[in-house]
């Protein structure tokens, strides 16, 4: 499957991984929107929210758990910070394969179009 980010998963591509367990790995944007920039993925290949299944739940909930655990130890947790998903065109997503996106260390804005 031609999948950049399976290939980060696979070390085939380098990237700054800053979290990896055993579900889920956390790295730094390549192009970063704030200060603090990372992409939580899980090491599942699952294409889009689209595609979530049941079975997903702990994975999707873990993800949210470690931007969570990032943003502690990141140290903006307190003054806050933003997760999203995208979802397919209208979404804005640009790699198929799901990561929540984790921004932080500057105000951000809405509605953010
Ligand atoms: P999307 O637009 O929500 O799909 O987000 C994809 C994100 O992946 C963008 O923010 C890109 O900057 C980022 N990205 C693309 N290629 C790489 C890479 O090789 N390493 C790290 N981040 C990447």
């Amino acid at each position: 499957m031609d999948c950049l980010f399976c290939k980060i998963l696979d070390k085939e591509i380098p990237a700054e991984v800053i979290y990896e367990d055993d579900q889920a790995i956390a790295f730094r944007d390549i192009n970063p929107q704030a200060p603090f920039h990372a992409l939580v993925i899980p090491r599942r290949h699952i294409h889009s929210l689209n595609e979530l299944q049941p079975d997903d739940r702990e994975t999707v909930g873990h993800l949210v758990m470690v931007a969570s655990k990032l943003a502690e130890e990141h140290g903006f947790a307190e003054q806050g910070y933003r997760t999203l998903f995208n979802c397919n065109s209208h979404g804005g997503q640009t790699v198929y394969h799901i990561h929540l996106h984790v921004l932080g260390g500057k105000p951000m804005g809405w509605p953010p179009y």
